[in-house]
């Protein structure tokens, strides 16, 4: 890496050193396209999260553009079935983590966040959730393999 010059800092996506704006001293990421596309997109993610009435906003205008082109998503996953299948494995891995997220947080039957047990979650997706127990003895919360067809011989 070469020497920095005063103000210069590192972007956070790529990493690459830059020179932030004059107007915006707190810039984080550099002025690369793919660099600000993450930015807007990470801003809206967390925006949407943080900020419900955003999130209502942004709702309303997807439900009119969907009532204006009805049948796109349709056309769309019939012309590109890869990002499709994509997105459909992507949805499952997102559902997977809910359900282990959920599991983690029931605490009727037991109260894996408060008990003495040391909670082990294993399985895609578990890694994020480490930080809920403090804990002594162990219970294993192990994600069961979902069942794969038999091929007959
Ligand atoms: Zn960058």
């Amino acid at each position: 890496m070469r020497q920095r010059y005063m103000g210069e800092r590192g972007c956070c996506y790529c990493q690459e050193v830059f020179q932030p704006s004059k107007f915006q001293p707190l810039q984080a990421v550099c002025s690369g396209s793919e660099c600000q596309r993450k930015r807007r997109a990470d801003y809206h993610r967390n925006k949407i999260v943080d900020d419900p009435e955003y999130r209502e906003v942004c709702r309303d205008s997807s439900r009119k553009w969907r009532a204006a082109n009805p049948g796109y998503w349709k056309q769309y996953r019939e012309k590109h079935p890869a990002c499709t299948e994509q997105n459909r494995q992507q949805q499952k891995a997102r559902d997977q983590k809910q359900r282990l997220c959920q599991l983690a947080n029931n605490t009727s039957a037991l109260d894996l966040k408060h008990s003495v047990a040391q909670v082990w979650l294993v399985g895609p997706g578990a890694a994020h959730l480490a930080n809920n127990n403090s804990a002594r003895a162990q219970v294993w919360v192990i994600e069961a393999l979902s069942a794969r067809p038999v091929s007959s011989p």
